[in-house]
């Protein structure tokens, strides 16, 4: 058996850095920066109001209310503006630039005149306000040249704009790895259809899609195969062809009579055990399919196997696929149930954490077949290789599955 950091390495051993296409900043939610965004402008790429008011010289200003001549008015979009001398104002509304002469804005509430749509005053009397009142300056966000957003960052609405407001409109994206998702299994039914006896719901394969697209990645073939040697390399073959970037199948890589994945890969990629419950058997490596390298991740058959490898090494491995780190951050949680875990195995518990309080989701623990019930986990627990028994109160490491 190998341990888990062993086999993670392989599998981010796979990784070939998608493209990188130029991509309008409305688009590609979810993608990621190939490059860093140093600003090309500053923001705010002028000093202007953060209020309706009067632009005003501080130094003017008394104690009490000072009268002052208005010269000009400023609104939002101005691309001139008057220049004050001693004794003027200048009417200004939120987000225009900042009159030269000008060092503060009393805001109209703070003055004789009404707000809105009304006529400009010959004069106006304002109220003190000290230097730099009610101004935003220029760069105070983010200066010119640098860096606002960095590569390897998600691509967000939030840094969109970011994106916009330092000047850009076009940016480097990394596209989504291309994924290919084969579910093995002669008794699997497509889903929510009749099954017979013997037969189970393919519920692996809207799994392991479903996470693909989380995680960052675009599914672009979902199959389920019998374990009928020439259905799976049909099925590689057409995944191949679509051009996915990595397969991942289901099912049959452990030792069984039947197992189709293990029966046609063997020899290409390496099967091995690795010291994790669930998910002991896992497979990876790469396929060559049209003269091109494609790699593979071949999960084990348990729905609860299927959801943890998922976790710990397809989600890392489609972020490699973008250069970027998945970070899983980890923290503490006092259980209030028991269970048992493997000697020599690191387990991975699916529970459901609030308040620094963990419960199991189902009272048979890890089963790696309760496919109905993990839904309600929040979190992993990671019970380390020589603890035999979590008890209640114990404290425990869990990560999380959702909120990342
Ligand atoms: P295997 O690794 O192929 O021996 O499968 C292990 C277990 O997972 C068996 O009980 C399978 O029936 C089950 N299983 C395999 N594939 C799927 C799937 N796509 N959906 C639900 N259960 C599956
Ligand atoms: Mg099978």
């Amino acid at each position: 058996m190998i341990s888990v950091e062993e086999y993670l390495e392989k599998v981010l051993a796979l990784v070939n850095p998608t493209k990188v296409t130029q991509t309008t900043i409305g688009e590609g939610l979810g993608r990621v920066l190939a490059e860093d965004l140093t600003a090309r402008l500053p923001v705010p790429p002028f000093s202007n109001s953060a209020m309706d008011g009067f632009a005003v010289r501080s130094a003017d200003l008394g104690e009490s209310v000072t009268h002052l001549r208005v010269v000009g008015d400023i609104p939002a979009g101005a691309t001139a503006t008057p220049v004050l001398a001693e004794g003027q104002a200048a009417r200004i509304m939120t987000g225009a630039p900042l009159p030269a002469g000008a060092d503060a804005v009393v805001q109209v509430e703070k003055t004789n005149q009404q707000p809105g749509d009304v006529p400009l005053p010959e004069f106006v009397e304002v109220e003190q306000v000290s230097s730099g009142a009610n101004v935003r300056y220029e760069g105070e966000d983010i200066q010119l040249g640098q860096v606002a957003v960095e590569r390897g960052q998600v691509w967000t609405p939030a840094v969109a704009a970011a994106a916009a407001s330092v000047g850009y409109g076009v940016v480097r994206l990394r596209e989504r790895p291309r994924v290919a998702v084969l579910a093995t299994g002669s008794e699997l039914v497509h889903a929510g259809e009749k099954i017979e006896f013997g037969q189970i719901p393919d519920s692996n394969s809207v799994l392991i899609a479903g996470l693909v697209q989380e995680f960052g990645g675009e599914v672009v073939i979902t199959e389920s195969v019998a374990d009928e040697p020439c259905q799976f390399r049909g099925a590689l073959e057409r995944a191949g062809a679509v051009g996915a970037d990595l397969i991942v199948t289901s099912g049959a890589v452990s030792t069984g009579a039947f197992e189709v994945v293990r029966q046609v890969l063997d020899g290409q990629i390496e099967f091995v055990k690795v010291a994790m419950q669930p998910g002991k058997p896992q497979a990876c490596g790469t396929v060559n399919l049209d003269g091109r390298d494609v790699a593979v991740l071949g999960l084990p058959g348990n729905p609860v196997s299927v959801f943890v490898s998922s976790w710990v090494y397809l989600r890392p491995l489609l972020a490699a696929f973008q250069e970027r780190q998945a970070k899983w951050p980890e923290s503490t949680a006092v259980t209030e149930d028991g269970w048992k875990s493997p000697i020599g195995r690191l387990q991975f518990i699916p529970l459901h954490v609030e308040n620094g309080k963990a419960r199991q989701i189902h009272s048979l623990g890890s089963g790696s077949h309760l496919v109905a019930s993990f839904h309600k986990a929040n979190a992993l627990g990671v019970i380390p290789a020589d603890v035999e028994r979590v008890d209640p109160g114990d404290t425990i490491v869990i990560r999380p599955l959702k909120g990342l």
